[in-house]
């Protein structure tokens, strides 16, 4: 064993450590082990590899491209598909995860055994692959993909068990959409599991995304896939790289809405919200206020007067405080919105122009402009 410096640990389990003879690195924990490919020696070869499959579009000669990712990659990816094939909830050691579902469904064990049926070799496969599998288990959980409790093995040794959680079962998921929005049993299947990660959030904002994202899939399935899924998506596979970055924004959902009708859902999301629960309403308006607040004081220009009239404005819920520029004045100038709701109207009409509304200063007819709100950031 390697590495043994405890602060490289943080967060994973010592004691299983004993069964991994690799070195590791802490901060190379990221969501990236899922999506890991192949590096290519040939500069000019895409990383990905471009393969005719059959089964894509038939009828039309369509190439896709297929990823050739690294070998943890594989292992990891069949591990979260021993939840998608099984739906087992229950908990699983390394070695029965091998002996049950790796040696014989994980495209890393086919090639390393290949055309192998004969079980007789099975127990060696299992010592031989243990270790790396442990340490891939230990990296999901660190992930919060699976979650484990120890037990003793039969030679009394304490060692750990592992079961997905919720959120691992929503990676499973996701990581078998293909991007087919007419594929109505999955995207049913990942509906279902994002409310049930969002209700294990246990907060004001998660309740409201799950009765947003009901709101999407009920209006249409469609666009439940074509917006939330590949949201969902883009936070687990963008950078950066860093577990706690993703599992925030994962939390704080980003309220995209970039069509009319999504925009509707949102609009009757949040006022079937306010009617229900209310103070959770207050409160999810107030982190949107503060979120679209503190965005316009990264970008602002005129600090001084939008702190001002920031401050000026902490009592109500629903006005915010944004900054714009007149083409009276030739400067910034920090205007109120009295609501919220406004803005984003505003913002849907607009959407790739500036919203104007007339200067505070010099009263100018429309001469005040600014951005409309593309996304809305719960918190940033
Ligand atoms: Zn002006």
């Amino acid at each position: 064993m390697h590495g043994k410096n405890n602060e490289n640990f943080k967060g994973i389990d010592i004691t299983v450590f004993k069964y991994i003879d690799k070195p590791i690195k802490y901060e190379n924990f990221g969501f990236d082990i899922l999506f890991e490919e192949k590096e290519q020696t040939d500069k000019d070869n895409k990383i990905t590899r471009e393969d005719e499959d059959p089964k894509y579009e038939e009828g039309k000669k369509t190439k896709r491209f297929v990823e050739d990712f690294v070998d943890d990659t594989i292992i990891c990816r069949s591990i979260l598909n021993y939840w998608t094939s099984s739906k087992n909830n229950g908990y699983f050691k390394s070695r029965r995860i091998i002996e049950d579902w790796l040696l014989d469904n994980c495209q890393f064990f086919e090639k390393k055994y290949p055309g192998s049926k004969n079980k007789t070799n099975d127990p060696n496969k299992i010592e031989q692959n243990n270790s790396n599998v442990t340490f891939l288990l230990e990296r999901l959980k660190y992930l919060s993909l699976l979650k484990s409790r120890p037990i003793e093995s039969k030679n009394h040794f304490e060692t750990q068990e592992y079961s997905f959680t919720e959120l691992g079962k929503l990676v499973a998921l996701l990581l078998k959409y293909n991007g087919n929005f007419d594929d109505s049993q999955l995207v049913k299947e990942i509906y279902t599991q994002t409310l049930k990660y969002y209700e294990t959030q246990n907060s004001s904002f998660a309740l409201f995304c799950m009765l947003f994202f009901s709101n999407c899939y009920k209006r249409d399935s469609r666009l439940f896939a074509l917006v939330i899924i590949l949201n969902l998506l883009h936070i687990i596979k963008e950078p950066p790289n860093n577990k706690d970055a993703v599992l925030n924004k994962l939390r704080n959902f980003p309220v995209v809405y970039d069509s009319e009708a999504l925009f509707k859902v949102l609009i009757n999301s949040l006022n079937e919200f306010r009617a229900l629960f209310s103070d959770d309403y207050n409160k999810v308006i107030y982190n949107l206020k503060l979120g679209i607040e503190s965005d316009t004081e990264k970008k602002c220009k005129n600090l001084d007067s939008f702190e001002r009239l920031r401050l000026g404005n902490i009592s109500g819920l629903h006005p915010i405080v944004l900054e714009g520029y007149c083409t009276a004045c030739n400067r910034y100038t920090p205007v109120i919105i009295e609501s919220m709701f406004s803005y984003f109207k505003e913002s849907i009409k607009n959407k790739d122009n500036r919203i104007s509304m007339d200067c505070p200063d010099c009263e100018g007819e429309n001469t005040v402009s600014f951005e409309p709100l593309q996304e809305l950031d719960y918190k940033s």
